[in-house]
């Protein structure tokens, strides 16, 4: 194996990296820059800018500079994420046939991933300047929280700016590998990240080089652009107050706003205010009119408070998933530029009691981490051993729409786990598999991956047929499923890439609304089971009616279809005592049934 570089495709910004000599170097860009902006920009003449240079054609060619594209990837046009970028973007978001999201250049439609792959092209190539080598092997990063659907259209752009992904690595692990690398000691390490975009926290245990995630979670509605948006709405409201000119609808200028803002809170980072100058932001009949106000940096934090409080909420849950409590944490990692503002830092200070480690760069330590792991498969880094989590639980549905959890969330990862389920029929010869991934009990509260058929299974009783469902998770988290009949061998297998990928807001809300619900979902998951346990017995107290029942008296007789058909009007009730009654009444009889049943044999010999 060749050299195996490790990227970070940021929303913002990119990173690369190579192991030389037991020691990661980040490879800088043409112009010597350590990282490169995520920004890809189109000229009529078919040129393509990257980095740096298409940021600065940004001001005079908006709609054909593409930056963010990270967060349309492998997403449908219809999702949360992709409306809120259609209305900020400059540039013109639309779909394709099957409903993903694509950019119109030029008339042309682009894919997130033929996007991405020219940042990819432009990073392979430097690497491969600094190198003197061609390059073709890479790790790259992503979030966490990244789906099934999203790892595959980031795999599809490495492919398409002519890599071999190697793997796939969770940003906050490779973090945690760049900070841990060489390190004796036993530890627990909270990855904080927060970049352009997203909000990422993981968990780590780290000891005897065994790298293993203990949880993760995060928001995918939060980002340095909120906290941007925020200064953007401050200078609107403020412009607005001064001229009574409203801003909010002019597109050339809100891109001057917005970076300005993002220039201002960068800036607030280090000083404790900043001058925002915008001269000629509007004009009216008056003349032009300029923007030019001093922002301080305690204005700013009253702005962006709730965000930055927004932030600890996932960090409870992933301390609560990783059973741990504040004081268990040893080190705090900070990842992602927006962690630079003071206020991030001071709050996160206090979550964990402890100073969050100023020994990584935040910008560089996720590539770091991504060309320790590709040092990993290569053989280069011997010593290291790395244990990744699968971020929500999977499943199928069983009888009456339950979700049967076959692996549960922060379960690590590559692993394989299977069940054996039964026929719910007699006679039943096809089993559909409906494959769920979330945390409620009942299946239509989860999201559906995908549903297969197992068909010709022999025709016998309910509950004689024998298959096995098995889920197998990569260590790029991708997910394969398949049934194995065990009478017959047959066997269906499928790879789940959804048509439609499970959003990380999406894997947040299911979890939130698992905890909110799971009262609701607990009291009608044992109505189900205490319905299918009458009708189990129901049916068994026919059979052996039907085969016995000749040798009872007429009046027994009459009572036994007084019981089935008591509990056959209980089976329709909703209440759980009814059902429960009916079962205890039912089973009683039976019990008498089978007790006559016996007896009449011997009685009648007597005689
Ligand atoms: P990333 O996605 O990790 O590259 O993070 C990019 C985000 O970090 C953007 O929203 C930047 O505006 C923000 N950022 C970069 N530098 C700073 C800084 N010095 N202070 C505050 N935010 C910053």
């Amino acid at each position: 194996m060749g050299k195996v570089i490790g990227i970070d495709l940021g929303t913002t910004n990119s990173c690369v990296s190579i192991m030389e000599g037991g020691a990661a170097q980040i490879i800088p860009n043409k112009e010597g820059g350590r990282t490169t902006p995520s920004i890809v920009g189109f000229q009529e003449a078919g040129e393509r800018l990257v980095g740096q240079i298409a940021k600065r054609q940004a001001a005079t060619n908006a709609a054909n500079t593409i930056y963010a594209v990270k967060r349309l990837i492998g997403r449908k046009l219809n999702s949360p994420e992709v409306r809120r970028m259609q209305d900020t973007a400059p540039y013109t978001i639309t779909d394709s046939p099957n409903g993903d999201a694509r950019i119109r250049l030029f008339g042309r439609d682009y894919s997130p991933s033929e996007l991405s792959a020219i940042i990819l092209q432009r990073l392979r190539q430097s690497a491969e300047e600094y190198l003197g080598e061609s390059v073709e092997d890479a790790i790259i990063t992503v979030p966490a929280y990244f789906d099934d659907a999203q790892r595959q259209a980031t795999k599809d752009a490495g492919k398409i700016a002519g890599l071999n992904v190697l793997r796939i690595l969770n940003e906050p692990t490779a973090a945690a590998l760049a900070y841990g690398l060489g390190r004796e000691t036993a530890e627990k390490i909270v990855v904080y990240d927060l970049g352009g975009g997203t909000f990422d926290i993981s968990i780590l245990e780290m000891h005897d080089n065994v790298f293993e995630v203990l949880s993760t979670s995060g928001d995918t509605f939060l980002g340095g652009e909120d906290f941007d948006l925020r200064v953007v709405d401050w200078i609107i409201s403020e412009f607005q107050k001064e001229t009574g000119i409203d801003l909010r609808n002019d597109r050339p200028a809100l891109h001057r706003l917005k970076e300005a803002a993002e220039r201002a809170k960068c800036e607030l980072s280090s000083a404790l205010e900043t001058n925002i100058n915008l001269p000629f932001i509007a004009s009216d009949s008056l003349g032009p009119k300029h923007f030019n106000k001093v922002l301080t940096r305690q204005q700013f934090e009253d702005m962006i408070l709730d965000l930055v409080e927004k932030s600890l909420e996932p960090c409870e849950k992933a301390l609560w998933d990783a059973k741990l409590k504040p004081q268990d944490i040893d080190k705090v990692l900070l990842v992602g530029g927006q962690t630079r503002t003071p206020l991030v830092r001071q709050k996160v200070t206090e979550m964990f009691g402890k100073q969050p480690s100023a020994e990584i760069n935040p910008d560089e330590v996720v590539a770091i981490g991504a060309s320790i792991q590709g040092g990993m498969l290569s053989g280069e880094v011997k010593e290291l051993v790395l244990l990744d989590v699968l971020p929500l639980s999977l499943g199928i549905e069983t009888r009456g729409g339950l979700f049967t959890k076959i692996i549960d969330r922060n379960s690590s990862i590559p692993l394989k786990k299977a069940l054996t389920f039964t026929t719910v029929a007699d006679n039943q010869t096809t089993v559909e598999v409906h494959v769920l991934q979330g945390e409620r009990e009942l299946a239509r509260g989860n999201r559906s991956l995908a549903k297969f058929e197992l068909t010709d299974i022999p025709a016998g009783p309910r509950g004689s047929a024998q298959v096995l469902v098995s889920f197998d998770v990569d260590a790029d988290g991708c997910v394969n499923v398949s049934a194995h009949d065990k009478a017959t061998g047959r066997e269906q297998n499928i790879r789940i890439t959804p048509s439609s990928g499970l959003g990380p807001d999406e894997i947040a809300r299911l979890i939130e609304e698992a905890v909110r619900n799971e009262q609701a979902d607990r009291i009608m998951k044992k109505l189900i089971l205490s319905r299918t346990r009458l009708d189990g017995l129901i049916e068994s107290t026919r059979r052996t009616f039907s085969e016995f029942g000749a040798m009872l008296s007429e009046d027994d007789q009459t009572h036994a279809r007084q019981a089935i058909a008591r509990a056959e009007l209980a089976y329709r009730s909703d209440e759980i005592d009814k059902l429960v009654q009916a079962f205890n009444e039912l089973e009683a009889f039976g019990q008498k049934l089978t007790e006559s049943m016996f007896a009449a044999p011997a009685s009648a010999g007597m005689k």
